[in-house]
């Protein structure tokens, strides 16, 4: 990889911001990297304009001989093709959104949308078209609204920071907003969704480690697709990250032909818990636009949780999860009414009855 940054210092190399400057985000560059046939280009740039291409030289090398990794960073003409059920906002974001930046969907909990920044795009992002809108979301106006909104809920107590990636934000932002947030009497957790320990591992520094010392607890979903993620600089990072006294669990996306076999999710759930991340969720690739080429039947990820409950036991094993209209679904035999070769019918969370496609 160095061979295409002949410029870098090892210092460079390793310093976050050196990484997001360098992101490779064009044609040119993913040809060189990942030596693409001229011809991919028209597709390429097609499907870029529906969600832009990035990814940190740090991935790059990680994925460069990686041919899972790579169908999860490189456009390609699969995102071009429509899919019926797939829709731009398929958590419904919006309808749940009463300040704009912060999603109230479930009694207890909100999820504040920080920006539309992330470290690498992964192509099967379920905020892809959040992300493409660019909305500034912290403006000054920004914690007056959501502060007004969780007065007004008293049964919120529990504040999850995603977007967008919230590790991309600067650490004085961070650290005034936590401090915000710590104010705050009725929040009792924190939780924070990230995949920058795995995509910019470098990103993990001491200052970074110092703003996420909070008085409340600090829950860090990281996420993490395969096991080739599982590099020295990741484990490195959660080692610190677990130290500093965040509590890390994880999230990942079960995509076809990235992750979905046993070969794949058996050494990563073994990984993540030999690194002290505890396996959370394993989550149903989203209906975004041009992602259906990832999505795998449900009855195949449940099979696939019955073996990793079988080889390794409780502790490794997630939690298998839909997002369908209404709200998350576990993926669990009690909560399949019925199937057909299209999907599966669901009981939703509230009791009603969901269709989710395979
Ligand atoms: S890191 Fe998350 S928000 Fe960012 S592109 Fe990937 S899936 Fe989407």
């Amino acid at each position: 990889m160095a061979s295409h940054f002949p410029d870098a210092s090892f210092k460079d190399w390793n310093s976050w911001k050196w990484q997001l400057s360098h992101r490779v985000k064009n044609f040119d560059e993913f040809q060189r990297i990942f030596d693409l046939s001229p011809d991919l280009k028209e597709t390429f740039l097609k499907a870029s304009e529906g969600f832009p291409p990035a990814l940190t030289p740090y991935y790059a090398a990680l994925s460069q001989f990686n041919e899972n990794l790579k169908k999860t960073v490189i456009p390609g003409f699969e995102e071009l093709r429509e899919d019926l059920f797939e829709t731009l906002d398929p958590l419904e974001d919006k309808k749940y959104s009463p300040v704009t930046g912060l999603i109230h969907k479930y009694p207890n909990r909100v999820l504040l949308l920080m920006g539309t920044n992330c470290a690498v795009f992964c192509r099967y992002c379920t905020r892809k078209e959040f992300i493409r809108e660019n909305k500034e979301i912290l403006k000054p106006s920004f914690w007056k609204s959501v502060k007004n909104h969780l007065t007004q809920n008293p049964l919120i107590d529990e504040i999850i920071l995603s977007g967008g990636d919230p590790l991309f934000m600067e650490d004085r932002i961070l650290k005034g907003l936590m401090e915000k947030i710590e104010s705050l009497e009725q929040i009792k957790i924190i939780r924070i969704s990230s995949k920058i320990p795995v995509v910019l591992p470098q990103r993990i520094t001491r200052s970074l480690l110092k703003t996420l010392k909070t008085r409340i607890p600090l829950y860090l979903n990281i996420h993490i697709n395969h096991p080739a993620e599982l590099s020295s600089d990741f484990k490195k990072a959660a080692e610190d990250l677990v130290r500093a006294g965040v509590v890390l669990s994880s999230q990942t996306v079960l995509l076809k032909g990235v992750n979905d076999d046993i070969k794949h999710l058996l050494p990563l759930m073994k990984g993540l818990l030999q690194s002290k991340i505890r396996p959370y969720a394993l989550f149903q690739c989203d209906l975004a636009p041009g992602t259906a080429h990832f999505r795998t039947p449900v009855k195949k990820g449940l099979e696939l949780l019955r073996e990793i409950q079988a080889e390794l036991g409780g502790m490794a094993s997630p939690h298998f999860i839909a997002d369908p209209k209404g709200g998350k679904v576990i993926l669990a035999p009690q909560n399949i009414i019925r199937d057909n070769d299209q999907g599966v019918f669901l009981k939703s969370g509230k009791g009603t009855e969901v269709f989710y496609p395979n």
